[in-house]
């Protein structure tokens, strides 16, 4: 929207004219108001000067506002422009504007419905690269004020992108871990989409890095930061991909993992991520990647996790009732319906569970023609 020019300023006196123009220098997006003009914020017609803004989100909305509305301190939190009315205040005080409450992601079931959708994207990049973190992961959308809390309580995390997400996680015995993801209420869909692979990364690094592995916090943090750009890559995000670059809380390391991706692939990166001897990569000496601590099987944990996959499928357990049944094949969990890249020896396969039964579930193998029926493993009987 264009806003109107001064068209008196001919028959003004020519002192008075360079006043009026070295004012409009220094409010160069300040115009005067067509007539029937609204202000697009509080809506009441435009008479006086008028101000041009453009929302700082990936819509760059431009709009027209009156004075008094450039002085609203409320800002709506997705596209930081002045709220006048129709707004929606957030439990932690944060507002959307009327345009962006729709946008705003505020109910758990939407975000997990987010998170769900990247799944298969983000198992695709991490095929072959040990443990993926699944069903172990438990998904909470809170407010700010809960995420500052959740930091502040948790010795040795940080939180991501200006508290936009936080990953906690914590070993449950026997080499299992427990991941919380919390990703803060009322962002949109496409920017949870670029904070939840992030956080999905941090717990993949948990799972899949053995505790001697010395990683610098920074390289950590680029490295999600470098897992959310790849997939916002292949989304085709390109607004998503220039946020991440433009970060600049991983200082540089985003920069240095992309270019080091770029020259090797993200595959080789995370293998480094896992069994890497520096505990950082700097950026004139990215061949540093493939110095590893063993030359093909990055740590003692994974040879443990891999001795205990079987080299064909298995139904070792069947969890839950009713309609919420999930049967535990080699080491991912799947209710009816749903599929996932199963361990199988050294590889994966894609497996979709189509049927839980009393002692069995029926399968079926990506790739393969017929359905495949498994019987639960009988326990030994004990002594
Ligand atoms: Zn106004
Ligand atoms: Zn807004
Ligand atoms: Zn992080």
């Amino acid at each position: 929207m264009e806003s109107g020019g001064a068209m008196r300023h001919a028959s003004l006196p020519g002192w008075l004219l360079i006043a009026a123009l070295a004012l409009l220098l220094l409010l160069p997006a300040a115009g005067r108001a067509q007539s029937g003009m609204l202000c697009d914020v509080c809506g009441t017609r435009l008479t006086g000067p008028t101000f041009e803004t453009v929302s700082r989100d990936e819509e760059a909305r431009r709009i027209v506002v009156c004075e008094a509305c450039t002085h609203i301190p409320t800002r709506c939190f997705l596209c930081g422009l002045p709220v006048h009315h129709g707004f929606r205040e957030l439990g932690d005080g944060r507002v959307l504007c009327e345009h962006d409450i729709p946008r705003g992601v505020l109910d758990p079931a939407t975000a997990m419905e987010v998170f769900l959708s990247l799944k298969p994207e983000l198992f695709s990049m991490f095929r072959d690269l040990g443990v993926l973190p699944d069903r172990n992961i438990t998904l909470r959308l809170v407010d700010q004020r809960e995420l500052q809390s959740v930091f502040s309580n948790t010795p040795g995390v940080h939180p991501d992108v200006s508290l936009q997400g936080l990953t906690r996680s914590r070993p449950a015995g026997r080499g299992v871990w427990e991941h919380e993801i919390f990703l803060c209420s009322g962002l949109t869909r496409q920017r949870l989409a670029a904070v939840a692979p992030h956080e999905f990364t941090h717990a993949w690094v948990r799972e899949n890095t053995p505790r001697d592995r010395k990683l610098d916090a920074d390289t950590e943090e680029g490295f999600c930061e470098l897992a959310a750009f790849q997939l916002m890559t292949e989304r085709g995000q390109e607004w998503e991909r220039r946020q991440i670059l433009a970060n600049t809380y991983t200082r540089g390391k985003i920069g240095v993992l992309v270019k080091v991706s770029d020259d090797y692939q993200f595959h080789r990166v995370a293998a480094w991520i896992k069994g890497g001897v520096d505990a950082t990569l700097e950026s004139d000496r990215p061949d540093r990647l493939i110095a590893m601590k063993t030359a093909k099987v990055p740590s003692g944990f994974l040879v443990e996790a891999r001795t205990r996959v079987p080299d064909t499928l298995v139904l070792k357990g069947l969890s839950g009732s009713g309609a919420h049944r999930f049967a535990l094949i080699n080491d991912a969990t799947l209710a009816a319906g749903e599929q996932a890249r199963v361990r199988v020896g050294d590889s994966n396969v894609v497996v979709r569970c189509e049927e839980i039964r009393q002692a069995s579930a029926v399968v079926r193998v990506a790739g393969s023609p017929g359905s495949l029926e498994l019987q639960l493993t009988p326990r030994p009987a004990s002594p």
